[in-house]
């Protein structure tokens, strides 16, 4: 089994306490699943985090909004009568 070593808790641990998920933006692979996780939960429940959060769901909702006007404009302005 192969192993690497974390460069957050420079424990040496199997490849698979490594997580493969490219969801997380930050640190993956280097960082152990352990060290990953604890991450996770400390930066959503700081303010910074929370603030983020809040504005990652704002910008999300926008652009549903946004999608929704560009489609019915589009078909507006494709006339086929
Ligand atoms: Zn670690």
């Amino acid at each position: 089994m192969a192993k690497k070593i974390c460069t957050k808790c420079a424990k040496v641990k199997d490849l698979e306490e490594f997580g493969p998920d490219t969801r997380y933006t930050y640190k993956r692979k280097s960082w152990c699943n352990q060290c990953v996780s604890e991450y996770q939960r400390e930066y959503t429940s700081s303010e910074k985090g929370k603030a983020a959060r809040a504005r990652a769901q704002r910008a999300y909702m926008q652009r549903l909004r946004d999608g929704e006007f560009v489609k019915k404009d589009s078909s507006r302005g494709n006339e086929s009568e």
